[in-house]
């Protein structure tokens, strides 16, 4: 069983109930290619300016009018239009990606359900985009819940409320929550030094037992209690699908996903292949030329 606490930091932090946490990086890539997509919807907003008041006289002798914009509003228009197509299939691939991994290696999936909030409207463009890279958390647990149906495994969303601000050790609640750039604290009730996600996570964790252990009729699960971290490891996404990178001390091979290393293992020998046979072809008609 993992448990995922989405946050605005990452795409989120897991912890599954063997004790290995691993962060989910976002899509590294998304940044850049939603500030190019500013900059080109900005370029073609202010085309608009340009456009012109037309008059078309139809056959039955009616006059109807219309705005014709630029033909620079309209190559921009294109443009934007083959970013966003670009962007949209690269959060596809990234969320469809990670819900099949996680089936692979899971048989219930929990996830917080993150409310999207845009309560502090002074800080401007870039919060108003990391709100709206949001959404993608809301698409994301749609898709694992299909994945999930079709591979026979479960997913569930849980509600994360005071998950942050609870010690997992002792129960102690914070008043008024932790700032989010809070990112390690000491409980005041025990004094044990908590990372952020991470106590998230053991509650998750502890909320997903509960409600699983109701579903099945069995109050007490032998695996309940309090998780011990056994790893930590990031999991980053590349074209090619996830991998586990290991964090301060982890055991490299145990985070290490096993379809990966298959799969890094076969490409560099087909890569090696394409060369030979590409230099191969390309030398003969080398030495023609030199001849
Ligand atoms: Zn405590």
């Amino acid at each position: 069983m993992v448990y995922i606490d989405p946050n605005l930091k990452n795409f989120g932090y897991a912890l599954d109930t063997e004790g290995r946490a691993f962060e989910l990086s976002n899509l590294e890539k998304l940044k850049e290619s939603e500030r190019i997509l500013d900059r080109l919807t900005s370029l073609r907003d202010r085309c608009i300016a340009k456009s012109l008041w037309v008059d078309t006289v139809h056959g039955d002798g009616t006059v109807s009018t219309h705005w014709r914009p630029s033909r620079r509003w309209k190559r921009l228009d294109d443009a934007v239009e083959r970013m966003q197509t670009k962007v949209r299939e690269q959060k596809k691939h990234f969320m469809y990606s990670l819900a099949n991994q996680l089936c692979r290696h899971y048989d219930v999936i929990g996830i917080g359900n993150y409310v999207p909030e845009n309560t502090n409207h002074g800080k401007g463009r870039k919060y108003n985009r990391a709100v709206r890279n949001r959404t993608m958390h809301g698409a994301f647990k749609d898709i694992v819940s299909w994945v999930a149906t079709r591979s026979r495994k479960h997913a569930l969303v849980l509600d994360e409320t005071g998950t942050t601000r609870t010690c997992h050790a002792c129960g102690h609640v914070v008043e008024g929550g932790i700032a989010p750039a809070i990112r390690e604290w000491d409980c005041p009730g025990c004094g044990t030094c908590h990372l952020r996600d991470e106590n998230a996570c053991q509650n998750g964790l502890r909320r997903l037992l509960t409600q699983v252990g109701d579903a099945v009729d069995c109050s007490h699960l032998p695996c309940s209690g309090p998780v011990q971290i056994i790893g930590r490891c990031d999991w980053r996404f590349h074209p090619q699908g996830w991998t586990g990178v290991p964090r301060g001390g982890a055991n490299v091979n145990s985070m290490r996903l096993p379809e990966y290393r298959q799969r890094m293992r076969a490409l560099p020998r087909a890569r090696v292949g394409d060369r030979a046979s590409k230099s191969a072809k390309t030398s003969p008609s080398a030495m023609r030329r030199l001849a």
